[in-house]
């Protein structure tokens, strides 16, 4: 990683808690918001997943940029409510000087149609209309595929519903998201996601993951969805990671007993793996 001023891409946790906002002053050092991270790469604004994190980066933005045209790309890993309730309070969709591609990996008018049901009269006071802004809905058909000079690549995770791992290479820096990701210790899905994970992350300077649970905890929760502290560490040993930010944090996890879990699996990590917890408002620069 690298300073503030000479940086290639930089790296900002919104939204760093699983399954439902958790505020608290127990989650005080972590955050209680849900995914969103933002990721700039030059000129160009990624935004991975729209939890409720999306709307603390809205507010930043509007302060940054005001009115000034501007462009957002919004990757949704899949459409739990976690991923997707910060969209309607995203400050930036109700100005006309806005633009928004979201991009997606079930069809365009699924995800267009999941979006925007959550912001119907019952659920939400502010209907579809009153978003000012241009807003565009791409199915992923192919990957890789390249924005602005970024080269983007995504793939299946395993999760009860469609969910997408991306890998996003930038002037050889390369990060990746991969939260809502089961790495069970069934020998058969093992085998399909050794592959699969294992190139997703291979050599990554930066790995946001799924990193949910402690090891006793998943002996009550396999098949929910996501992983233990454990597995993503053995994964990112074997794959040549070079920085793992545990995300996903279970709602029940107090700051403490994150830090716990991060101390322990340093023990556990090849040299050359750093491990830390994603922290809300935190920043990586590469
Ligand atoms: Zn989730
Ligand atoms: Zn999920």
């Amino acid at each position: 990683m690298i300073s503030k001023e000479n940086y290639n891409m930089k790296i900002r946790f919104w939204g760093t808690r699983g399954s439902i906002p958790t505020p608290g002053r127990y989650v005080l050092k972590y955050g209680g918001n849900t995914p969103c991270v933002e990721v700039r790469c030059g000129e160009t604004f990624l935004i991975f997943d729209a939890g409720s994190g999306l709307r603390e980066l809205g507010g930043a933005l509007l302060q940054e940029l005001g009115t000034e045209p501007k462009k957002f790309n919004i990757f949704i890993s899949h459409t739990h409510w976690d991923h997707i309730q910060g969209f309607p309070f995203f400050s930036m969709a109700y100005l006309p000087t806005t633009e928004i591609d979201f991009y997606g990996g079930s069809s365009v008018i699924d995800l267009e149609k999941l979006i925007y049901g959550q912001m119907e009269r019952e659920y939400f006071p502010v209907t579809l209309s009153e978003l000012a802004s241009k807003i565009n809905f791409k199915s992923l058909q192919e990957s890789p595929f390249f924005l602005n000079g970024i080269k983007i690549e995504y793939t299946h995770l395993i999760h009860p519903s469609l969910s997408l791992g991306f890998r996003i290479t930038y002037n050889d820096k390369i990060f990746v998201y991969a939260t809502d990701n089961e790495l069970s210790p069934d020998p058969d899905l093992k085998k399909v996601y050794e592959k699969s994970y294992g190139m997703l992350i291979e050599n990554a300077d930066v790995l946001v993951a799924d990193c949910q649970y402690t090891s006793d905890e998943y002996k009550t929760k396999a098949g929910w969805g996501h992983s233990t502290m454990e597995s993503v560490v053995e994964m990112a040993s074997k794959h040549g990671v070079k920085n793992l930010f545990a995300f996903h944090h279970d709602p029940l996890h107090t700051d403490d007993e994150i830090d716990i879990m991060i101390e322990n699996s340093r023990t556990k990590a090849v040299k050359g793996l750093s491990i830390f917890g994603a922290k809300e408002k935190s920043s990586i620069y590469l």
